[in-house]
């Protein structure tokens, strides 16, 4: 029996489809098609984000990303702003109609980002955080959930079961990289990883190539392959102008590059 017992597939068991009902569109991830999550790194300032927001949802995309508490490598870099992001965030929902997802990065923050945010993020570096896990297992929204840096994929799924275990069912499985040997690319992204996890599990499983690469000539191929090789969504990081953004600005994508890029998804998410 594997040890992750409810995140497994078992026979005869339907995919897990997430549907996300309060926003403009029915939006439903896992159902075949490859949903498109977008948003700068950060959420940066009102004037900054809100019309982001706008131009990613004429452009298609489904949800909208934005980190307002962020975890950051060393202290002294920009670390979100905080309460005010969140309320930038519902602003975002508010004028777009679409989703929003936000990570958590501590067990005290999540009522308020409960309250302003459609989906939560569980990043990477929180993916063993099991007090949190267990937090989010008692709530009501989908949670995304990121691999961690060197998790393997059992501790990966065991990380989803923690979630299953205290009853929210509504997961979804971020690919965005794992750290290797090699130093060239931010991370290393395990597509062949992604691709086995739908086998192993009856859970939707996207792929993040921003975070995945680190490199904005990157994120469009490895898109591109996460697509073709059935990933049920893509997380991607855009800023109008990547030069200034206060963190990823390397790996972001413009909104120009973006529009191109969704063509290309659709075609290959539908081979
Ligand atoms: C993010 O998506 O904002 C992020 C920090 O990603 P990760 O946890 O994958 O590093
Ligand atoms: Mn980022």
């Amino acid at each position: 029996m594997a040890a992750y017992t409810l995140a497994a597939r078992q026979e005869f068991c339907t995919n897990t489809v997430i549907e996300l009902t309060n926003c403009t569109d029915n939006i439903k991830i896992g159902a075949g098609h490859c949903t498109v999550i977008a948003g700068s790194c950060a959420v940066e300032s009102r004037e900054q984000y809100l019309p982001l927001a706008m131009e990613l949802k004429h452009m298609g995309v489904h949800i909208l990303r934005g980190g307002a508490f962020k975890p950051r490598s060393s202290p002294y870099s920009f670390q979100g702003l905080g309460e005010e992001g969140l309320q930038i965030l519902a602003e975002a929902r508010e004028l777009t109609g679409l989703p929003v997802v936000t990570e958590v990065m501590d067990p005290r923050d999540l009522d308020k980002i409960y309250t302003h945010s459609d989906l939560i993020q569980i990043g990477s570096r929180n993916m063993q955080n099991y007090s949190l896990l267990k937090e989010v297992g008692m709530i009501d929204k989908p949670v995304i959930l990121k691999r961690g840096l060197a998790a393997t994929i059992e501790e990966w799924l065991l990380a989803g079961e923690y979630i299953l275990a205290g009853g929210n069912r509504q997961i979804i499985l971020c690919e965005r990289g794992i750290r290797t040997f090699e130093d060239m690319t931010r991370n290393t992204v395990d597509i062949g990883g992604m691709a086995l996890v739908k086998e192993l599990s009856h859970l939707p499983v996207i792929v993040d190539p921003s975070h995945a690469t680190g490199r904005r000539s990157l994120v469009a191929p490895v898109a591109r392959a996460a697509a073709a090789a059935g990933a049920d969504g893509l997380m991607i990081e855009v800023h109008q102008q990547p030069e200034l953004a206060i963190s990823d600005g390397a790996q972001s994508l413009t909104p120009e590059i973006l529009r191109s890029l969704l063509q290309d998804i659709n075609k290959l998410s539908s081979l």
